[in-house]
């Protein structure tokens, strides 16, 4: 599928699977939670450091297709030091992206998808919608896991 977007979006995608930022488990993780796409397969496990309400840092670990990975990647770079609000805003900008949907408005407050762009083809591709906003998904959850707490050794 990766072959069908077109070339810039397909270079950028193929590197962040190739190099993927934020690669790790960042120390003094706090949040986590593990995503899963039965559709294909990906697996990710998001580790979130929240200091107040900002993603002091962010890291990812696992394995699954390049839409998947990269994805993670990218979500990872658009985020790291923004507050929670930020980022749960522009995963709303994303999904809509993603999904087809027309964005719902035009408020000055809609946050600029920036290199997030290179996936909005996959809304052509209803199976990869699920591959391209797992690590999103999985970040949500681990926001949303307030109790628990996670020991980096
Ligand atoms: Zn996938």
């Amino acid at each position: 599928m990766i072959s069908e977007l077109s070339g810039l979006y397909q270079e950028v995608i193929l590197d962040h699977n190739k190099r993927p930022r934020n690669f790790r488990r960042p120390e003094g993780a706090n949040r986590h939670a593990e995503g899963y796409n039965p559709l294909c397969g990906d697996r990710i496990s998001v580790w979130v450091r929240l200091d107040g309400d900002v993603l002091a840092d962010i890291g990812f670990e696992g394995a699954g297709c390049a839409i998947s990975k990269a994805s993670a990647s990218m979500m990872t770079e658009a985020v790291r030091g923004k507050r929670r609000v930020e980022a749960e805003a522009l995963f709303g900008v994303f999904h809509e992206m993603v999904t087809g949907q027309p964005p719902a408005d035009t408020a000055p407050t809609r946050p600029d998808l920036g290199k997030l762009v290179v996936f909005s083809g996959v809304r052509e591709f209803p199976v990869r919608v699920k591959c391209a906003s797992l690590a999103w998904h999985t970040l949500r959850s681990a926001l949303d896991n307030r109790d628990e707490t996670i020991s980096t050794e």
